[in-house]
């Protein structure tokens, strides 16, 4: 593999080893943008299932993210919304969309463009992505003929030098949006509950993040079709209204969340070699060896919300006693030893200072232990 240059599908699949491609790639990467760790990102990059990673990892392993009942409930909801020409989901998008909607065709390219058994899925994707661009390109050209609700567009996302796809559940193509002039709405169905300002703030957020990864991908698309860009800065969620499969529609701002995925991902590594660089030649990702080889920057905060493997990474940082487990501002205190056995020995009088930062905590610690102490006396 050349420095700098892409991975395609044949080298992500060697890279990936035996593990399944990610299914939700936009949730992936939205889950991976705002992490420091080379590990999580580098499945992200080549597209595997951080779930089968963490599988073969030894150690405990983290309940996947979504129960299978919420699995199943969100599987039927959206499919409850796409029946009879997407009846439901319509009637829910008219609520929400700032603009008077006219009669919409319904483009479901699932039913154009079917994942069909003996069909390379490449094939499939390539159609799916082809017939998403020429439906883009004739809303914003001004060249359709009406308003436009495509299920399941396919986009082509380029992150950290490697292509990969994404589909949003949605896509609004409207000749006339708001200034009358063609507007591109991302729509995303997910079948938590809405409670208005009640609602789950982290579904509501990662949500978000989720659309800005579309968002970002789109931006991609026109650019690539050399079409003017579009603002991007709010796009249609739908909830589920409570005690029914209802759909529960709102325009919910995502243009912070694109700024701030944008930054995140400035800050990641501009190319995959550079995150494998220091695995030896031929290494997959399936190998527990690999993965274990590649630095991990635990965060409590992030690691328990996001990641599959959290627990066999807090397990990790546990038997070094890194002050990582704790998180911040454990860690910057701790910064200069990095070892909590030591720092103990150190603050207990057990193991002697060494080097000027030990004193230097020594000394810090030293007040507060006898704080502590003096209260505990008092409180005896
Ligand atoms: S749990 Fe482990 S692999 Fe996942 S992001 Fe945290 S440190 Fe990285």
């Amino acid at each position: 593999m050349g420095e700098g240059t892409p991975l395609g599908e044949v080298e992500l699949a060697a890279l990936r080893g035996g593990l399944a491609p990610s299914t939700n790639t936009a949730r992936d990467l939205a889950a991976t943008a705002q992490t420091p760790c080379p590990r999580r990102r580098a499945l992200a990059v080549v597209g595997a299932r951080t779930e089968d990673a963490a599988a073969r990892l030894p150690g405990p392993a983290a309940p996947s993210g979504q129960s299978p009942f919420a699995i199943t409930v969100g599987t039927r909801f959206e499919e409850i919304l796409r029946r009879d020409g997407a009846a439901r989901l319509r009637e829910a998008l008219e609520r929400a969309v700032p603009v008077e909607l006219g009669e919409l065709e319904l483009i479901d390219l699932d039913a154009r463009h079917p994942w069909r058994p003996g069909v390379p899925r490449p094939e499939t994707a390539a159609a799916r992505r082809s017939a998403t661009d020429a439906l883009v390109a004739a809303c914003l050209r001004g060249e359709a003929e009406a308003d436009r609700l495509v299920l399941h567009p396919r986009l082509a996302l380029t992150v950290t030098d490697t292509a990969r796809d994404v589909e949003p559940d949605a896509l609004l193509c409207l000749r006339a949006g708001r200034g009358a002039q063609p507007e591109l709405l991302l729509v995303e169905i997910k079948a938590f509950v809405d409670h208005g300002h009640r609602t789950d703030t982290h579904d509501l957020a990662s949500t978000r993040l989720q659309l800005a990864v579309y968002a970002l991908a789109v931006r991609q698309q026109l650019a690539r079709l050399e079409l003017e860009p579009q603002p991007m800065r709010e796009a249609v969620v739908v909830l589920r209204a409570p005690g029914s499969m209802v759909g529960s529609a709102s325009l919910e701002e995502v243009h912070r969340d694109v700024s701030r995925l944008e930054r995140a991902l400035a800050r990641a590594p501009a190319t995959l070699s550079e995150v494998l660089a220091t695995l030896p030649e031929g290494a997959a990702l399936d190998d527990s060896a690999t993965l274990s080889a590649l630095p991990v920057r635990y965060r409590p905060h992030y690691c328990l919300a996001s990641c599959a493997m959290a627990l066999q990474c807090r397990a990790g940082v546990e038997e070094a006693a890194s002050p990582e487990y704790y998180g911040s501002p454990t860690r910057e205190v701790f910064a200069a030893i990095g070892d909590l056995r030591r720092a103990h020995g150190l603050v207990t009088g057990s193991e002697a200072s060494e080097t000027e930062e030990e004193r230097e905590l020594v000394a810090r610690l030293g007040v507060l232990r006898r704080r502590i102490d003096d209260a505990r006396r008092r409180c005896s």
